[in-house]
């Protein structure tokens, strides 16, 4: 986390994209189906909520941009040129930046990706999630497993040298072995950077109704961990980097952007859903709904909807909830110096049952999770915060 006594270090820029070509069943994300005019709407909408965005009072050097969505990927070379123009008018955006950008399989060309590269965007976070049609199919995926390769390909010959993929375990019905064979065949694109969730099924979501109506069976939470175990293991075998409890990495491949969100530092988010953090206590979001940031702003109206002024006990929580989810851990002689309160006291009991249940680990003042404590991260975090 990044307290008052810290210098600020540069921020990271989110920019939410919310157009999909169409909706997943276990979607519950702020996207709706691509529709061009909105769209273009929307992007004007973006470019002047970031050139009128109030910065006086944040850090203005910026070192990371990251295009999330929905499906970034559906925007146009040149709206994604406005957008970024629009961005380094507003920051001081660092030359050696990260700027990633969401792409999902099958919905983007070899020629819009070397446009992307022009841009300067660096870096592809690829939808892939599965590599079993039945189950793209099943998830209301909108690209099949050839889709997958075949824009991987283009990525590469676009010259993306640092891809992430993201990949669910846990689907109705999947078996282990299915799992594995997912597993195995991202592990053989060689990707720098791997992103994993456990699916979850939200209320009102058309995969939520299948469970309940029995269309497919509901996710085995067991099996899930399992999995997540499995894949842990086979791709640290092959050089890949446990560094957070989602990802992995080959080594210098780690998300710049997204350790912004766990180690405190600033993020200014634009967009409807948009959530934003000034490095020090304060907190803000954007109205969800893509018509009424595209409304609020052409009336010149703040998109903001929501505030909040984190108190010392919430700092001091988030600290530790959201530093521990990076492997490396916290070192508990930092926090005592911060927040004056020393965690080895505070939770005596909990870090001692926490010990001898193998889920965390000490390494001179540094407390961590452990691999099997990375599975157990929420009961944990909920003890210590
Ligand atoms: S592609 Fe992603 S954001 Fe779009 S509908 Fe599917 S899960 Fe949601």
């Amino acid at each position: 986390m990044v307290y008052p006594s810290h210098s600020m270090p540069p921020a990271g820029i989110y920019i939410h994209i919310p157009f999909c070509k169409s909706r997943c069943s276990y979607c519950d994300f702020a996207t709706g189906l691509y529709e061009s005019n909105l769209a273009e709407r929307y992007v004007q909408a973006l470019v002047v909520d970031l050139s009128t965005t109030r910065i006086e009072e944040l850090s203005s050097s910026v070192d990371t941009i990251y295009f999330g969505g929905g499906t970034p990927s559906m925007l146009s070379p040149s709206q994604l040129e406005r957008i970024l123009s629009a961005v380094n008018n507003r920051f001081q955006v660092d030359p050696n930046a990260e700027v990633t950008i969401e792409i999902n399989p099958g919905s983007v060309t070899e020629s819009a990706l070397k446009s992307f590269r022009q841009l300067g965007i660096n870096r592809a976070s690829f939808g892939a999630q599965t590599f079993n049609d039945d189950d793209l199919a099943r998830l209301g995926r909108s690209h099949s497993t050839l889709d997958t390769f075949r824009t991987f390909e283009y990525l590469r010959a676009a010259g993306f040298r640092n891809i992430s993929f993201d990949l669910i375990a846990g689907l109705p019905g999947q078996t282990m072995l299915q799992w594995q064979e997912n597993v195995e065949r991202s592990l053989e694109l060689k990707p720098e950077h791997l992103s994993f969730y456990l699916l979850e099924v939200h209320q009102n979501t058309p995969l939520a109704q299948h469970i309940e109506r029995g269309i497919q069976p509901k996710p085995d939470d067991d099996l899930a961990a399992e999995m997540y175990a499995w894949m842990l293991e086979r791709a640290c075998d092959i050089g890949y980097e446990h560094y957070e409890i989602s990802n992995l990495c080959l080594p210098g491949f780690e998300s710049r952007h997204n350790k912004k969100y766990w180690t405190g530092d600033a993020y200014y988010g634009f967009g409807c859903s948009a959530h934003s953090f000034d490095g020090r206590s304060l907190r803000w979001a954007n109205e969800r709904d893509v018509a009424r940031y595209v409304e609020a702003i052409e009336k010149s109206q703040t998109p903001i909807v929501e505030e909040t002024q984190l108190s010392a006990s919430d700092l001091r929580a988030e600290a530790v909830f959201l530093g521990m989810r990076l492997l490396r851990g916290v070192d508990i002689r930092e926090y005592h110096k911060l927040f004056g309160v020393d965690l080895r006291v505070e939770h005596n009991e909990d870090l001692n049952r926490f010990y001898e249940a193998g889920l965390i680990e000490f390494e001179g003042d540094v407390l961590r999770l452990t691999r099997a404590g990375a599975l157990m991260s929420n009961e944990v975090f909920a003890a210590l915060a």
